[in-house]
């Protein structure tokens, strides 16, 4: 496996194992951080309407002079785009923002669990959007096992992705299996943990052994766990670590890493599913 490595989706659509993430990255920063990712190897962009900075992805990928067709950009239907038309009008503006005729991946952010027939009503739009071809595959993030129950018993698509906080410190074993059994692939959000816990002793032995750093560590464990992993950094330093993440761990560190899960949740907002 390397920076090359893609993932096949339920509907035979490839995605990279690994991608730069861009939530808080905004202005030039996010315009040089998606520019000198694509120029260093990495293929997949993950925005969202609501990170404001589908503008500076579009710029940035634009001035990384690559052809469309060797990037993979995801893309996210926010909040208040809900809902039928207001979800295919808000995704022509990201279209345009992003400069690109179509998307490789659209998710719905977050699940509107007490209104949840709007997040059904977005999903019918996003597959219109895909049967028009404008966006290669589409997906949820946020979602429980009952919602996704519930989405596809209403819609019978199945999500191509679920991407959720995922990382050592969150192993949502049950979901990743349950995800599995039914061609979801995982995306891990947060996948460095935001950084809290780059101090601890097991990440740091590990990390040691391996002559690698404790962020590197939590990419590699992710990528082991079979998820797309999509760190944030808007240095070029850090965006470069962040590739030097494909070295074998072996059972005895995987262990040790998976006996890190205390359940903790960074991401919990006013949408967060109710069995959170
Ligand atoms: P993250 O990737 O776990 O952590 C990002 C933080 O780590 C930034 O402060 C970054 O700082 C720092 N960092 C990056 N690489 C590092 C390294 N090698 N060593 C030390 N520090 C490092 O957290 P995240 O941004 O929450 O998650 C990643 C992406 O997932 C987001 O950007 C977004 O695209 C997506 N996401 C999706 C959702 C959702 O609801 N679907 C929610 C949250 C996030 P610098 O920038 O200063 O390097």
């Amino acid at each position: 496996m390397d920076l090359t490595s893609t993932i096949t989706l339920n509907n035979g659509i490839k995605i990279p194992r690994l991608g730069l993430g861009t939530w808080l990255s905004n202005g030039k920063a996010c315009e040089h951080a998606v520019t000198f990712a694509l120029d260093h190897g990495y293929t997949l962009i993950d925005t969202a309407q609501a990170y404001e900075n589908e503008k500076q992805v579009g710029r940035g990928w634009k001035a990384s002079g690559k052809a469309r067709e060797a990037i993979s950009i995801t893309t996210k239907i926010g909040n208040t785009n809900q809902g039928y038309n207001r979800a295919k009008r808000s995704f022509e503006k990201s279209l345009k923002n992003l400069q690109t005729d179509y998307v490789d991946l659209l998710l719905i952010h977050w699940p509107n669990s007490r209104k949840f027939n709007e997040t059904v009503e977005t999903w019918r739009a996003m597959v219109g959007l895909q049967e028009a071809g404008l966006c290669r595959a589409i997906g949820v993030s946020n979602f429980t096992i009952p919602l996704l129950e519930e989405l596809y018993r209403q819609i019978d698509v199945v999500p191509a992705a679920n991407q959720v906080e995922f990382h050592p410190f969150l192993y949502q074993k049950e979901l990743l299996v349950y995800c599995q059994e039914h061609q979801i692939q995982i995306e891990a959000y947060s996948p460095l943990a935001r950084v809290k816990f780059l101090d601890n002793p097991v990440l740091e032995t590990v990390a040691q052994k391996h002559g690698k750093s404790p962020a590197q560590v939590m990419l590699a464990w992710g990528l082991h766990r079979q998820l797309v992993v999509i760190p944030k950094s808007t240095h070029e330093t850090r965006i470069l670590e962040n590739t030097d993440v494909f070295f074998a761990l072996d059972e005895a560190d995987l262990t040790a890493l998976d006996r890190l899960d205390r359940g903790y949740r960074l991401v919990k907002g006013a949408w967060a599913p109710p069995t959170w």
